[in-house]
């Protein structure tokens, strides 16, 4: 008989343990960090803890057995004062409206931090888009497109893909949304396909923008790229992209993780034959000239930099410790635990956040609305170049608050925006 192998351990995911506190209760966590730093604007406080709106919709459609089936969806606009609502749409199973809000507050967050003239909303559906036929699906985009397009609009609140959700879904919300209104409005949704009023640049947009804050923190710290070991977790649309234009730069991606396993290279893989595995496979598993490893060892590998771009609560009280890497980019959102970020900031490894690191996205966003309002398109090379240049501007933004009050990049960039968000506020006013 052969030994056994060794088996990854069964632990409790991190959401279903006691002490969890949930997305929500992670955001208002975070808020309380920055009311020290908030001046006169704490104030305003209050207005960052409640979500503006808060839409809960029944979504009905007719199933091709001929049943009809009720979904929940929901669609809440965390806040306004900076712009109209911006921020994705899930298709999930595990949606809840404690997770949308808190990801709506998520996106007022990042679009301050970076600075583009919108508020934070989010959306969602709880459902799980693999049993449903595509018929289904466009069935109930459709239907939730209607039931959320009282508080929906291009000058309102403009919704764009996240988790399950497409240009192909973005093109139905538009249709949709379009045929209620008796016009084409194509700047009420972002995200879609580029015949059909999208942006070039959008869909590399947030690994690209992961890459640049990435490599401006590495030259702070004296990291040099060109000789990093970089692990990436996820390597779909961010992780994919991010760990192009790192190998690109000449880094070493040694390790990638995603839903079908874990794969190691000490030289480093090969990531134009990886993506094109992974393009034509589903997965990286089963990818030649690299070993395997158990999907908990992910978190020991010798690396410089590590990317998590999948889900949310990766890293957290119970593997923080073992991270190899100095720099960690948080291309997904929400991937470090509250506890977790205390012992990666004890450790000293510096956490560039999602609320800045995975912003080129919404950046991106914001230039498809724009492009749309003018019906004037723009060079790939165009949107390339104002990308970078945003989010250097506000990474240097960032770090100079992190270093002028000595915290960190999260808490620094949670300063930078919730100031912008205040003063809008209080600028504003209260009506009436
Ligand atoms: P994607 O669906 O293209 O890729 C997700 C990746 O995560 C895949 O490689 C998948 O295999 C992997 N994955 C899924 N379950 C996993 C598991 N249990 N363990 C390890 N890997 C797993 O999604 P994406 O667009 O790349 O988004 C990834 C993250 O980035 C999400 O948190 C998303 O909210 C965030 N994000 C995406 C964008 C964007 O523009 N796409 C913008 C901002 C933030």
């Amino acid at each position: 008989m052969t030994p056994a192998m060794s088996t990854p351990t069964q632990t409790i995911p991190s959401y279903l343990q006691a002490d969890n506190l949930g997305p929500w209760g992670i955001y208002l966590k975070q808020v309380d960090r920055v009311v020290p730093y908030l001046g006169h604007l704490a104030r305003w406080q209050e207005t960052l803890r409640r979500p503006k709106r808060a839409l809960i919709v029944d979504v009905p459609i007719q199933l091709d057995n001929g049943t009809v089936a009720h979904f929940e969806g929901y669609r809440v606009q965390h806040n306004t004062s900076r712009g109209p609502g911006k921020g994705g749409v899930r298709f999930h199973q595990d949606v809840t409206l404690s997770e949308v809000m808190a990801l709506s507050a998520w996106m007022s967050i990042k679009n301050a931090a970076v600075n583009v003239p919108f508020g934070g909303a989010k959306g969602g559906i709880r459902v799980d888009p693999k049993t449903l036929s595509l018929g289904e699906l466009e069935r109930m985009t459709r239907r939730y497109t209607s039931e959320i397009g009282i508080i929906i609009g291009p000058t309102k609140d403009i919704p764009a893909p996240d988790v399950n959700t497409n240009e192909q879904i973005m093109a139905w919300m538009m249709d949709t949304y379009s045929m209620n209104e008796g016009s084409t409005n194509t700047g009420v949704v972002t995200g879609k396909p580029v015949d059909l009023g999208g942006s070039l640049g959008r869909r590399d947009a947030t690994g690209r923008g992961v890459y640049t804050v990435g490599v401006e923190a590495a030259n702070h710290m004296g990291l040099d790229i060109s000789r990093a070991r970089v692990a990436i977790q996820g390597f779909g649309n961010v992780g994919g992209v991010a760990g192009r234009l790192f190998s690109e730069a000449g880094a070493r991606v040694v390790a990638v993780q995603d839903h079908g396993g874990t794969i190691y290279r000490d030289a480093g893989l090969d990531v134009p034959a990886l993506l094109a595995h992974v393009a034509a496979h589903g997965s990286v598993a089963g990818f030649e000239s690299a070993e395997v490893l158990e999907n908990d060892q992910f978190w020991d590998v010798d690396c410089d930099i590590l990317i998590p771009a999948a889900l949310e609560q990766q890293i957290t009280a119970a593997n923080a410790s073992r991270i190899k890497a100095r720099l960690v980019i948080e291309g997904a959102n929400g991937p470090t635990t509250p506890e977790a970020d205390d012992i990666l900031a004890d450790r000293g490894i510096l956490v560039l956040p999602d609320v800045i690191a995975n912003a080129g996205g919404v950046t991106v966003s914001y230039f498809e609305w724009v492009q749309d309002f003018s019906s004037f398109f723009w060079s790939e090379d165009d949107i390339n170049a104002r990308l970078v240049r945003i989010m250097k501007e506000a990474f240097a933004g960032i770090w100079q608050v992190a270093q002028d009050n000595k915290v960190t990049l999260r808490t620094a960039t949670f300063i930078v925006a919730c100031k912008r968000i205040l003063h809008a506020r209080e600028l504003r006013g209260l009506y009436p």
